[in-house]
C-alpha cells in the first residue's frame, strides 16, 4: 500500500481516484469542489484541505485538472506545489494540455529536484470507471517504470512516449487524425445519401477496402451499421464535440511552435467551431455529421 495524492475530482479524476482506493491505496484528495472531495471520503478517500495539504508524506501526486492554465495554476508560482513540495516529490499530471505547458512544469519541477510526468489518458469516463484507460506518458524512462504499478490500478494499456511532453504531444496528433478521419468518413456517408447509395452497402464495401478508419468500423456516424455508436443513440455522447474541439486546438497550438502546417488540422478545427456555435457543444463529435 503506497500514501498517494489526487487533485482534481472531476469527471474523470474522480472515478481515477477510486480506483487507485479500490487496489489498496490510501489516497489524499483535494479539489476545489467540496462535494467532489466529500463523494470520495465517503468511499475510503482521506481529504485534505488545499492542495499543498496533498503534499504530505504522498510517494506520487497525481493531478487531473481541466486545461493547461489550471496546471499552470496548481503547480507554479510561489504557493504552487512546486516550491511547497519537499525535494524529491514525483507528480504525474494526466490532464490533456498544451504541450509547451507541459514541458514548462516539467523543467521547473526538474530544477527544484523533483520528478514530473505527463500522462494523458484517453478512454472517457467509461474507462476511467472501468480501469482501462490509456496512457501516454512523458518523462524519464525509470519515473514510468516506476508510476507502472499505479497506472495499472486505472488503466490497461500503458505507453512510454519519450521526453517530457511527448504523452500530450501523442494524444494530440492522435486526435488530430480522429477528427479529419470522422469529418471524411460523414463527407462519405452524406455524398452517397445523397446519391442514392445505400449506407450498408458504403459501410460494407468501405470496412474491408482502404476507407477503413476507426470512424468508421467503430464508431460509425450513420445509424445502423455500427449498434454501439453514439449514431444509434441520438449522438449523445461519448466524446463531445467540445472535448474535440479542445484537443484539436492543442493540436493547432503544437503545429504553430513547431511551425507547420496542419492544414486539414486547422480545417477540422474551423468546421468543429461552426458546429459548437451551433450549440451543439455537447453533442458527441460523430454528430457533426447533422452539419455536413
Ligand atoms: P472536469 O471539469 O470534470 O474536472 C476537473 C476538476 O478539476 C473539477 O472538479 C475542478 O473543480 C477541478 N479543479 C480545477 N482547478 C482546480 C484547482 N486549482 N485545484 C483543485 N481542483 C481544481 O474535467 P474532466 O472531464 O475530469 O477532464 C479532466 C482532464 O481530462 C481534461 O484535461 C480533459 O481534457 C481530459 N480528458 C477528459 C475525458 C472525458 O471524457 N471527460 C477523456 C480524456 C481526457
Amino acid at each position: 500500500m503506497a500514501k498517494l495524492g489526487f487533485i482534481g475530482l472531476g469527471h474523470m479524476g474522480s472515478p481515477m481516484a477510486l480506483n487507485l482506493i479500490k487496489s489498496g491505496h490510501q489516497v489524499r484528495v483535494f479539489d476545489l469542489s467540496a462535494d467532489a472531495v466529500n463523494a470520495l471520503v465517503t468511499q475510503g478517500a482521506e481529504a485534505a484541505s488545499s492542495t499543498q495539504d496533498v503534499l504530505d508524506c504522498a510517494e506520487i501526486i497525481f493531478t487531473m485538472l481541466p486545461e493547461g492554465k489550471h496546471v499552470r495554476q496548481v503547480y507554479l508560482g510561489e504557493q504552487g506545489l512546486l516550491s511547497k513540495a519537499p525535494k524529491g516529490s514525483f507528480f504525474c499530471d494526466c490532464s490533456t494540455i498544451d504541450v509547451q505547458t507541459a514541458r514548462e512544469v516539467a523543467k521547473q519541477a526538474e530544477s527544484l529536484g523533483h520528478t514530473m510526468l505527463d500522462a494523458p489518458v484517453s478512454g472517457g469516463t467509461k474507462g476511467a470507471e472501468a480501469g482501462t484507460l490509456s496512457f501516454m506518458v512523458g518523462g524519464k524512462q525509470q519515473s514510468f517504470e516506476r508510476v507502472k504499478p499505479f497506472l495499472e490500478a486505472m488503466g490497461k494499456n500503458l505507453f512510454y512516449t519519450g521526453a517530457s511532453g511527448n504523452g500530450q504531444l501523442t494524444k494530440i496528433c492522435n486526435n488530430m487524425m480522429l477528427a479529419v478521419q470522422m469529418l471524411s468518413t460523414c463527407e462519405a456517408f452524406v455524398l452517397a445519401e445523397k446519391m442514392g447509395l445505400d449506407k450498408q452497402t458504403l459501410f460494407d464495401v468501405a470496412s474491408v477496402s482502404s476507407g477503413q478508419c476507426w470512424s468508421l468500423t467503430s464508431y460509425c456516424p450513420v445509424p445502423g451499421p455500427v449498434p454501439s455508436s453514439p449514431a444509434n443513440n441520438d449522438y449523445q455522447a461519448g466524446f463531445t464535440a467540445a472535448m474535440m474541439l479542445k484537443d484539436i486546438g492543442l493540436s493547432q497550438m503544437a503545429a504553430q511552435d513547431a511551425g507547420t502546417e496542419t492544414s486539414m488540422g486547422k480545417l477540422s478545427q474551423q468546421l468543429y467551431e461552426k458546429f459548437i456555435a451551433e450549440g451543439q457543444g455537447e453533442v458527441d463529435f460523430s454528430g457533426i455529421i447533422k452539419m455536413l
